[in-house]
């Protein structure tokens, strides 16, 4: 997990113009009401200018959160060639397959990572603990978790450590499910604000999901001698065109 916030640290300090400037993400939430069913339209039309002024809330919570970072981007080319057959496309399948997992043990004044063999990572009593209690401590800025009853006398161990190695990637499109499972639990709970709220965010996440420097690692050209590139796409060039694409 240091290893994970030192990622998303360096994102941080190397991207901080590395979305869809405002321009273009209040565009995109605007124009999107126009594509909406009619019934969607009769509550969305008067919250248009809302859903534009709110259009980059989302970037600007990355500064507050370091996991917000990672919302934003996916660095697809880390998992192969499409169709990326390796993801399986379920947030807490991917992070068990993609994490490290180390059973910890005390000895004397030292801390010991034993990594877990892979005939215990498939037994299915530990993914559900996994799922479950793991998820739970996903946040922390150390990700180390305690075992249950019965797979500590199984193994012997009392802890956990988990090291990351999906989120520093990016998660955008668990992401997108996340934010529209919120904004569809909005419209159930006939919460207005919130409806927006959660509306404006997707917007800003889809808009970031179509742009292609947000979906691989070389996100500023700066693997291809083109660096500078992410600002002049996603700023300057809808800035300075806009009125000539066809929407
Ligand atoms: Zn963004």
């Amino acid at each position: 997990m240091i290893w994970q916030l030192y990622s998303v640290l360096f994102f941080l300090a190397f991207h901080n113009n590395s979305e869809w400037g405002f321009f273009a993400h209040a565009q995109i939430n605007e124009l999107a009401v126009y594509t909406l069913p009619i019934d969607m339209k009769v509550f969305f039309s008067p919250q248009q200018d809302y859903l534009k002024r709110h259009a980059t809330d989302a970037d600007k919570r990355r500064y507050a959160s370091a996991f917000e970072a990672t919302r934003h981007f996916i660095d697809l080319d880390q998992y192969g060639e499409f169709p990326y057959s390796s993801l399986k496309r379920d947030f807490k399948a991917d992070l068990y397959s993609y994490s490290s997992l180390e059973f910890i043990q005390y000895h004397n004044q030292d801390t010991l990572y034993l990594p877990i063999p892979g005939s215990v990572l498939n037994q299915q009593a530990f993914i559900n603990w996994f799922d479950t209690t793991a998820m739970q401590y996903y946040y922390e800025t150390v990700w180390v978790v305690p075992l249950s009853d019965t797979l500590r006398s199984r193994s012997g161990y009392e802890a956990v450590r988990i090291i990351d190695h999906l989120t520093p990637h990016g998660v955008l499109p668990y992401n997108l499910e996340r934010v529209y499972r919120k904004l569809v639990r909005a419209f159930y709970e006939k919460k207005g604000s919130t409806i927006c709220r959660y509306a404006a965010d997707l917007g800003h996440y889809v808009g970031d999901a179509t742009v292609p420097l947000h979906t691989c690692s070389n996100y500023n050209g700066q693997k291809t001698g083109q660096y500078g590139i992410h600002a002049y796409w996603v700023s300057r060039i809808p800035e300075l065109f806009f009125d000539q694409y066809h929407v």
